[in-house]
């Protein structure tokens, strides 16, 4: 591959000479600070050029752009990334040695910017990784969020959120485009014209905002294409400051609306409990997808507009795909209605044809809770055009089906897009698009046979599968350096442009040098997590034993209370019996509940409270530790994953859509400890039912239940001795001496009746997690599922899934 460096004396001379142009000092003078933010602009600057290079070619083939609406992109550091993807790792780092300092120095002073919640915002990341890889013309579109996600703190064992100013020292990635603004309108009046038979409408009044794009360089491995993320700002459309006021002395009304407007853009709402409804989210979804569109719009007119001035609209879905992660996005759909009939004077068919052949969607969610529902009120009050357009779509829609399935209302009742008062945006998605896609085999079975099944009935052929993925070049390339580079001693690099050459890796199956390495290797990366966790929280790991972990964020049907569950019988187990002896192990957990979700944040509280117990009992701290490590995040993942020995993967079956810490933990040769749940399924098929260590209850049983009895004393009943103990615990005081008892947990358990089956999987997973952990003792062995994990995990690649989405979705 081509480096953008010719030599170290290239990279250093060019670095030593930006920091002198743009900090305006020595190289030696410059703090880190500066120093990290001249190399990340260096390097943008480098790979600027590519962009430029495939602008052209895609004008010259005409090319089709993919843009992908997210309002979640959990980008992480790029610094790194960008490297190794141009070619330049090695140069750059021995260039800094030589400079008097380090890649590791400069990169801890990179932010990771958390503009995404956990597994959705960070797909969407891979998923740039992957177009760029892959060559395509794809483009994020999302919100540049002035606050990211909140950074947890753990104090007396709880959670304590703080807020995320990942600004406060600028972002050096992003450039802002204040000549690419966007206005967007909220409220105001629709009005009718007419002339002769002709009526259009117009919007008048209403509250203007106006949207500023900021983008950022999306680097592609082998430096042959770089795109673009664009995020959205939202700001008042004049200088909104009120000088008279001010000069009264009322400074906060002063600039009241320009904080009411910037309001649109300054926090991330969590993805889970409570958080919906809120007119500021709405807020957020139309204004960035109307930017977006906006922004789409003036790129195909210019490259698509005849030589006698009219613009060739029918090219429109060859040329663009507009792809929506979940329904976040999905005003896509009305918005690009709007825009080409309102604004372009299209006819409706003509322009409804184009929506539906440009628009697709995933889905990512079979919980309820999670589909989003707008009050009509709500909707039309904020966005009264959209509404009409809504209402129209809704109304065509409704008009089709009555031709077509007359006598089907039960099938119209769960499809139609406006009922019961509300805007049911799942259903407006899925009709606005050619394409609905699930994350997981398991997941797009449930989405057919439960969740959608009155569409999947209606339009089988828009359904589809795309198992998601992950970035092996950041996971694994990146964040696992010493296992990197044992893989690419044994088979070459080509792993990095293609995953699927890790199955090569199936040659040192029984290599004994080979798998002592493997040991080597992680044992390197658990001192390094040992070390960080030992600053982080004190807790000191002892890195012999089987690192277990559970890192991700905190959710009832995650079940992080069933794995603490199993540490607490593990104690119970070693007080009541001195000759107890199981296989030692560190318990690490990591990740962050929603701020207004209780049980989740009790769930943190309980793992601390067992910590705090456990590792202070000297009966037992030899043999088991737990560690919370605090503000989980993509940063701190890259260090957590490589060390990990056994990958928990215990959602209640039938809940978690995909997972895709899985992958990155099978990449990173952990081995699966797991409900046949999401991916899971294709893991334990890939893997090989002998590396890996199913256990409980299958999407069917869970059903079952679901319908049929459960009742949570009975189980509690059937094992007073080691489950109802634990059970028990949570409400004796014997967690309490941090910050009190558990009865919240308990009360959900045995009176709220246990809706996760934590009590009924608890058997099982403790006799599996036995099972597994006896396998440690022979390292070789241990190895060599580790080693089939990492070899067979080359399917979950989210370049793979990305060439699944260009062929059978964008036709790219
Ligand atoms: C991969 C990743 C996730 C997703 O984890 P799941 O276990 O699949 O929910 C969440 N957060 C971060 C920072 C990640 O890197």
């Amino acid at each position: 591959m081509e480096n953008i460096f010719t030599s170290t004396e290239d990279f250093k001379r060019k670095y030593r000479r930006m920091v002198e142009s743009e900090v305006g000092k020595d190289f030696e003078e410059a703090d880190d600070n500066e120093r990290l933010a001249t190399l990340c602009n260096l390097v943008a600057f480098r790979s600027r050029p590519i962009h430029v290079k495939n602008d052209a070619e895609i004008l010259a083939e005409k090319k089709k752009r993919v843009y992908y609406f997210s309002l979640e992109f959990l980008i992480g550091p790029l610094l790194e990334n960008y490297l190794l993807n141009l070619g330049a790792l090695d140069t750059v780092r021995a260039g800094l040695i030589e400079m008097g300092t380090t890649l590791e120095t400069l990169a801890a002073c990179e932010v990771d910017p958390g503009l995404g919640n956990g597994g959705l915002g960070r797909l969407a990341a891979c998923f740039l990784d992957s177009m760029a890889h892959e060559g395509i013309a794809g483009y994020g579109n999302g919100m540049r969020y002035r606050y990211g996600l909140f950074k947890q703190q753990i104090v007396d064992g709880r959670q304590v959120e703080v807020t995320d100013n990942w600004l406060a020292k600028g972002y050096p990635w992003e450039v802002r485009r204040p000549e690419s603004a966007v206005e967007v309108t909220f409220g105001g009046d629709v009005v009718r014209h007419q002339e002769g038979d002709r009526c259009w409408f117009t919007l008048e009044g209403g509250e203007r905002v106006k949207a500023v794009p900021y983008d950022i360089p999306v680097v592609g491995y082998g430096g042959k294409t770089v795109n673009k993320l664009r995020i959205w700002s939202a700001e008042p459309v004049e200088e909104a400051f009120d000088l008279d006021a001010f000069n009264d002395g009322a400074y906060a009304e002063a600039s009241k609306f320009r904080t009411d407007v910037e309001a649109i853009s300054t926090i991330l709402y969590p993805n889970d409990a409570g958080e919906h409804g809120r007119i500021l989210r709405l807020k957020q979804e139309y204004l960035f997808v109307a930017a977006g569109i906006a922004s789409i719009m003036r790129t195909f007119k210019r490259e698509n507009t005849n030589a006698d001035g009219t613009v060739n609209w029918a090219a429109f879905p060859d040329r663009v795909a507009i792809h929506t992660n979940d329904t976040h996005p999905a005003l896509c759909g009305p918005e690009l209605l709007r825009v080409l009939v309102d604004e372009e004077g299209l006819d409706y068919d003509t322009a409804w044809d184009i929506v539906t052949r440009s628009v697709s969607y995933t889905n990512h969610t079979v919980l309820p809770e999670a589909l989003e529902t707008w009050p009509i009120d709500t909707f039309r009050r904020l966005l009264p055009r959209i509404y009409m357009w809504v209402e129209e779509i809704d109304r065509r829609y409704r008009e089709e089906f009555t031709q077509e399935h007359g006598d089907r209302m039960d099938l119209l009742r769960d499809t139609a897009i406006l009922w019961d008062g509300k805007v049911r945006m799942a259903n407006l998605s899925i009709i606005c698009s050619h394409s609905v896609n699930g994350v997981a085999k398991i997941h797009t079975e449930i989405l057919e046979r439960e969740v959608l099944k009155d569409f999947y009935q209606l339009t089988p052929e828009k359904f589809n599968n795309k198992t998601n993925g992950i970035s092996f070049r950041r996971f694994l390339g990146n964040a696992n350096p010493s296992y990197s580079s044992l893989i690419t001693s044994a088979i070459g690099d080509g792993w990095l442009d293609d995953a699927s050459e890790l199955r090569r890796l199936e040659a040192f199956y029984n290599d004994p040098v080979f798998l002592d390495a493997m040991s080597a290797s992680k044992l390197e990366n658990k001192q390094r997590l040992a070390a960080y966790i030992k600053d982080t929280t004190g807790v000191v790991l002892d890195t012999n034993t089987i690192f277990d972990v559970q890192v991700k964020r905190f959710h009832a049907y995650k079940r992080q209370l069933l794995n603490i569950f199993k540490v607490m019988d593990l104690y119970n187990r070693i007080i009541a019996d001195p000759g107890f002896r199981p296989v030692p192990t560190s318990f690490i957990f990591a990740g962050k509940a929603a701020q207004s979700y209780v049980f989740a944040k009790e769930v943190i509280r309980l793992i601390n409270a067992v910590a705090d117990v456990v590792n202070n009992d000297p009966r037992a701290s030899e043999l088991i530790k737990v560690a919370f490590v605090p503000n989980f995040s993509v940063s701190n993942a890259e260090l957590i994953y490589p060390a990990a020995e056994i990958s928990e993967q215990i959602s209640t079956a039938g809940m978690e859509a995909s997972g895709t810490s899985n992958m990155k933990l099978m990449a990173n040769g952990a081995i699966t400890l797991g409900t046949l749940d999401g991916a899971n399924v294709e893991i334990a098929q890939m893997a090989g039912a002998e590396n890996i260590q199913i256990f409980g209850l299958t999407v069917d049983e869970v059903e079952a239940l679901k319908n049929g009895y459960y009742l949570a004393w009975d189980v509690y009943n059937g094992d007073r001795e080691r489950l109802g103990r634990v059970v028990d615990q949570l409400v004796d005081g014997t967690y309490a001496r941090l910050s009190g008892d558990f009865s919240m947990i308990h009360d959900v358990l045995m009176h709220q009746n246990d809706a996760d089956f934590v009590l009924k999987d608890f058997r099982s997973y403790v006799d599996a997690f036995e099972c597994l952990c006896g396998k440690y003792a022979d390292k070789r062995a241990w190895n060599r599922m580790a080693l089939a994990n990492t070899a067979n995990s080359g399917f979950f690649s989210s370049d793979r899934t990305i060439r699944e989405y260009a062929e059978d979705i964008w036709h790219v």
